[in-house]
């Protein structure tokens, strides 16, 4: 299946914010079965015409990889190739050049334009429509991770990609399109200015007090639930309400090392504010999130 037709991807700098911004035309055309559907559409409606559901995989762009590897259609998660993608994997890879000035409308100005290189894909978590990531066993779950975990190998042998984020959006309101249980993967040519933050803080924690900020995370109030290799709190200075971290205990620094993933509820709204200053609004003290999604996890 060919990719949406219209003008190519690209990246600009805002020299203001520091913040690069995707420029994707391709997103727009994306379709939403959330949108679309009236309330009487019935769950069989919804699958005939799900890309992501079993016997439908001609509907959707390029596999990557299934898993089990040779399942055939007996597949238990497929990655493909987002048909929409943010950004190109087929445009010219930037490393030789980076940062590419092209188009730059003003030469020698500072200004920074990259040409839209990079990789978007859909991990489809399960072939049936009505399952979601929490009707999985935790084995079923874990094969999603190593899903993550193998993908993001591959795309780090790329020297051009300098960051890959693995997200989810869990229902409309989240901002996800499609109701079949999915994630997505986008590797980036940079690295954001969000994610530079953080680790230049990081790194400055450490040069204080010659400690990891994230080891030393204090958890007393703040725990919500532990396993052997994982703990889960709320963190600190939660930006969202209820939002959630899950540490290792093993120190490590990448995800597809099995690092920390993140999950925050989309319960309040980014406004003028938060969009203005960067600077968020949470309502619930994290101790007091932390009390309650410990007394959730009790009552299971
Ligand atoms: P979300 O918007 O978070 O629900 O993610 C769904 C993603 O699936 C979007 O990024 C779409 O561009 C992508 N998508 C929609 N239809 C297809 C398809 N037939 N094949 C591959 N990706 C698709
Ligand atoms: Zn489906």
């Amino acid at each position: 299946m060919g990719s949406p037709q219209g003008r190519i991807p690209e990246l600009r700098k805002d020299s203001v914010t520091n913040r690069w911004v995707i420029f994707s035309p391709a997103r727009a055309k994306r379709p939403s079965d959330f949108k679309s559907k009236s309330p009487t559409t019935t769950q069989t409606q919804q699958q005939q015409d799900c890309p992501f559901c079993l016997g439908h995989e001609h509907q959707c762009a390029p596999e990557i990889f299934r898993v089990p590897p040779s399942s055939g259609p007996h597949w238990k998660i497929r990655v493909i190739e987002n048909l929409y993608p943010a950004l190109s994997r087929t445009l010219a890879d930037p490393s030789a050049q980076y940062p590419i000035l092209n188009p730059n409308p003003n030469p020698g100005s500072g200004v920074k334009v990259l040409g839209g290189f990079g990789f978007h894909d859909v991990v489809i978590e399960t072939p049936v429509h009505s399952v979601q990531l929490s009707d999985l066993s935790p084995q079923e779950v874990g094969e999603v991770l190593l899903a993550y975990k193998k993908r993001i190998e591959q795309l780090s042998t790329h020297d051009s990609i300098k960051f890959v984020q693995v997200f989810k959006n869990h229902g409309a309101s989240a901002g996800a399109s499609m109701s079949h249980s999915h994630s997505q993967i986008l590797a980036l040519p940079v690295v954001p200015a969000d994610v530079s933050a953080r680790l230049d803080s990081m790194n400055g924690f450490f040069h204080e007090t010659g400690k990891c900020s994230i080891c030393e995370v204090g958890v007393e109030d703040l725990l919500i639930d532990e396993s052997t290799h994982f703990f889960a709190i709320v963190p600190f200075a939660a930006t969202f309400p209820f939002e959630i971290w899950i540490i290792p205990r093993h120190h490590s620094s990448h995800f597809h090392e099995l690092d920390g993933a993140k999950i925050i509820p989309q319960l309040t709204v980014v406004a003028g504010f938060e969009i203005g200053t960067g600077c968020h609004i949470n309502p619930v003290f994290p101790e007091d999130a932390a009390k309650v999604l410990r007394e959730v996890q009790n009552s299971e």
